[in-house]
């Protein structure tokens, strides 16, 4: 039996945990808010940044930052890669093998212990690309 006075799991972050487990936006700390706020009215933004980086650090979630904006946040902790459109904004997962090679590479070019990369694709999304394509519809 190990102590989980450190680990327990708050019913905040339980919350937090449930709602970004619901979606695959990657939302900003603002938008987890927006989320949580529905199951606790009386939480505060500064609970949920605190909370959010509390659960990043200890690997429950994923903190993730895209295009030098905000800082979103993802439920899914296993190495993945994300694609971002460059015209709305959105960011998703990309159902791809994880590149371990280039680990390798990188670690006899540079005589690193490499323990990870970050990659993030750039691209404009086939709902953007679609807009694009049909000047009418809009
Ligand atoms: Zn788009
Ligand atoms: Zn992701």
């Amino acid at each position: 039996m190990e102590s989980t006075a450190n680990m327990r799991l708050t019913t905040q972050r339980q919350v937090i945990l449930e709602e970004l487990a619901k979606v695959t936006s990657h939302p900003t700390a603002n938008e987890v808010y927006d989320m949580v706020r529905r199951r606790l009215p009386r939480i505060g933004l500064g609970t949920v940044y605190r909370n959010l980086d509390l659960m990043a650090e200890s690997g429950m979630i994923l903190k993730i930052e895209v295009g030098g904006t905000q800082k979103r946040f993802d439920a899914t902790t296993s190495p993945h890669y994300h694609i971002r459109c460059l015209e709305c904004g959105r960011v998703n997962d990309i159902d791809m093998d994880f590149q371990t090679d280039i680990n390798t590479a990188a670690a006899n070019e540079s005589h690193y212990q490499i323990y990870s990369h970050h990659i993030e694709f750039t691209g404009v999304c086939p709902t953007c690309t679609k807009k694009a394509d049909s000047p009418l519809s809009n």
